[in-house]
C-alpha cells in the first residue's frame, strides 16, 4: 500500500499512469521492433527478431516477477542508509535476502563485504558487483520515502546521511537479477559471484575485499560487471565508454615550512604563505606545459590551511590536493611534477625545511575492456534498444571499481539512466542540468530504473554465463592490465 502511494508520487516521467506490466510489454514491443542483437550473430533478421522478441517478453515476465520484492528492498534501504565501513545492516539485509534465494554467503569480507555465490555446473565465474554505502548528505527532496537518518562520521560529527548517489537502486538492481538468476538456472550455466562491496565513497572497501582474499578465498571471475546510475540520462537508457571511463585519483597533502614572525617584519621571517601561493599557481603549468594536449589530467588544491592572525606569518602551511589521470605514465608525472614543484618552490623561498608529500588515499582509473563493452553493448542494445544505448564521454571523477580490473579481470562498468525524461529535457532546454549523484536533490524515477537495471544485468550475465572461460576471453582484450 505504501510503496503503491510511494511509486505514484516518484514516477512523473513518460511511464507515469501505466501500470507495471504494461510498460514492460511496451519495453518487449519496442525492442523487438527496433533492434535484434541476435542479427549481428549472421541470422536472418525476421528469424532473429522474433527470437529477441519472445526472450525480452519472458525476461519482461521475469523481472516483473520480482519487482515488488525488488521495490520493497530499494525503499527500506532508501529510509535506512548507513556510512561508508558501517554498513552492517544493509550487508545483513543483502546477505538474508541472497541467502533465501539459495545463494552461498559469507559475510565481513573487507569489514561490512558480502560475496554470494552461485555455482551452476560447468563454465566461466562471473562478477556483479554493488556498492553498500551511502554518504553524509542531508536529503532534501522532500519524497515520502526521504532519509531522516542522521549518524556520527568518522570524526565525530553529526552528519545527514542519505543514498545520494543511488547505491541502494544498484543493490535493489542485484538483488533482483540474483533472483531472476536463481529462478532460472535452465538459462545459464557456471558460477555466479555477487559482490556487495562497502566504501566504495571512500574509495577504500574494493582493497580491503581483495586484501581479504575476495579473488583467492572464492573462485577467481573471468570477468566482473557493474552499473551505476546517472541523473544526466534518462530512464529507460543506458551508457556506455569504451576503454577509460573513470579518472585514477590520489590524495595528496602538502606541507610547507617557513619561519614564522611578524606580519610587520617579513625580512624577519620565510613566508609559507606565498610559498604555497606559488605553489598553488605553478602546479597548474604541469598540466599546462608538460602534459600532451590530448592526455586529460586535473590538479585540484581544495583547501589551503595556515595562519591564525592577520599580522602573525605563521610557520608553516599545509595544502590538500586532489590529482585527477587516466594512464599509468600521465598519473606518474603528474605525483612526481607536484613533489618537485613543491621542492623548487621551498627552496626559491629559502627553505629551511623542505615540504613534506603525503599520498594517503588513492584509486585506479576505471578501464573498460573495449572488445567486452562493444560485445555487450549488442546485449543491451538488445533488451533496450539500440537508441537507448548513449555512449557517454569519459569522465575525471573516481570509483574504486579500478581495484578489480588492476587484478587482472576484465571490467564492464555501464552506466543506468535514472532521470525522469520529461524533467531532463526541460533542464537541457533551458542549459541547465538536473541534480546530479551527490546533491541533496538526488532522486531517481526508480521503478522504471530497477527493471531497465535488472532486464540488463541479467542479460549480460546470460551472455556471459554461457560457453567456457576460453570463450570469455574471446569476448574480451587480449592484453589484460594484470599486476
Ligand atoms: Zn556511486
Ligand atoms: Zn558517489
Amino acid at each position: 500500500m505504501i510503496s503503491r502511494m510511494k511509486t505514484q508520487v516518484q514516477c512523473s516521467g513518460y511511464f507515469c499512469g501505466i501500470s507495471v506490466t504494461q510498460v514492460l510489454f511496451f519495453m518487449a514491443l519496442m525492442v523487438a521492433t527496433v533492434f535484434s542483437g541476435a542479427a549481428a550473430r549472421g541470422q536472418s533478421s525476421a528469424q532473429s527478431s522474433a527470437q529477441s522478441s519472445a526472450q525480452n517478453a519472458a525476461l519482461a515476465q521475469q523481472v516483473e516477477a520480482i519487482y515488488p520484492e525488488a521495490q520493497m528492498l530499494y525503499l527500506d534501504l532508501h529510509e535506512h542508509p548507513e556510512l561508508s565501513g558501517h554498513e552492517t545492516r544493509t550487508a545483513e539485509i543483502m546477505a538474508g535476502k541472497l541467502r533465501a534465494l539459495g545463494y552461498e554467503v559469507t559475510e565481513h569480507v573487507g569489514g561490512t563485504g558480502v560475496v554470494a555465490i552461485l555455482k551452476n555446473g560447468a563454465g566461466p565465474v562471473v562478477m556483479l558487483r554493488t556498492e553498500l554505502d551511502a554518504l553524509p548528505v542531508t536529503e532534501e527532496t522532500g519524497l515520502p520515502y526521504a532519509s531522516k537518518v542522521t549518524a556520527k562520521d568518522d570524526s565525530g560529527r553529526s552528519v545527514g546521511v542519505m543514498h545520494a548517489c543511488g547505491h541502494d537502486v544498484h543493490m535493489a538492481t542485484l538483488f533482483g537479477t540474483a533472483a531472476v538468476m536463481a529462478k532460472t538456472k535452465d538459462t545459464w550455466h557456471g558460477t555466479l559471484m555477487l559482490v556487495g562491496q562497502p566504501a566504495e565513497e571512500v574509495i577504500r572497501g574494493a582493497k580491503a575485499m581483495v586484501d581479504d582474499g575476495l579473488f583467492t578465498k572464492f573462485p577467481r571471475p573471468d570477468v566482473g560487471v557493474a552499473l551505476h546510475d546517472e541523473n544526466g540520462i534518462a530512464v529507460g537508457q543506458v551508457g556506455v565508454t569504451p576503454g577509460y571511463s573513470k579518472a585514477a585519483a590520489d590524495s595528496l597533502r602538502i606541507t610547507v615550512y617557513g619561519k614564522g614572525g611578524h606580519g610587520a617584519r617579513p625580512e624577519s621571517t620565510i613566508d609559507p604563505v606565498v610559498m604555497a601561493a606559488s605553489i598553488v599557481v605553478r602546479l597548474q603549468s604541469i598540466i599546462s606545459r608538460e602534459i600532451h594536449p590530448g592526455d586529460a589530467a586535473v590538479i585540484t588544491v581544495g583547501y589551503i590551511q595556515a595562519g591564525t592572525k592577520n599580522n602573525i606569518i605563521p610557520d608553516h602551511a599545509e595544502m590538500g590536493l586532489t590529482v585527477r589521470s587516466y594512464t599509468p605514465e600521465v598519473r606518474q608525472h603528474l605525483l612526481a611534477a607536484i613533489e618537485r614543484v613543491a621542492k623548487a618552490e621551498a627552496m626559491a623561498s629559502g627553505a629551511d625545511k623542505m615540504p613534506t608529500v603525503e599520498h594517503y588515499e588513492s584509486t585506479g582509473a576505471v578501464y573498460n575492456d573495449t572488445k567486452l563493452t562493444q560485445h555487450e553493448e549488442a546485449v543491451l542494445a538488445s533488451v533496450v534498444g539500440k537508441n537507448n544505448v548513449v555512449h557517454e564521454p569519459p569522465l575525471m571523477t573516481s570509483e574504486d571499481w579500478a581495484v578489480y580490473v588492476e587484478q587482472g579481470i576484465p571490467g564492464f562498468y555501464y552506466t543506468l539512466g535514472v532521470a525522469d525524461p520529461q524533467k531532463l529535457a526541460a533542464a537541457h532546454a533551458s542549459h541547465k542540468e538536473l541534480p546530479s549523484n551527490h546533491s541533496p536533490l538526488f532522486a531517481p524515477v526508480y521503478q522504471p530504473a530497477l527493471h531497465t537495471g535488472i532486464a540488463t544485468e541479467v542479460s549480460i550475465l546470460r551472455d556471459l554465463l554461457k560457453g567456457s572461460s576460453a570463450d570469455v576471453k574471446k569476448v574480451t582484450e587480449e592484453k589484460q592490465t594484470g599486476n
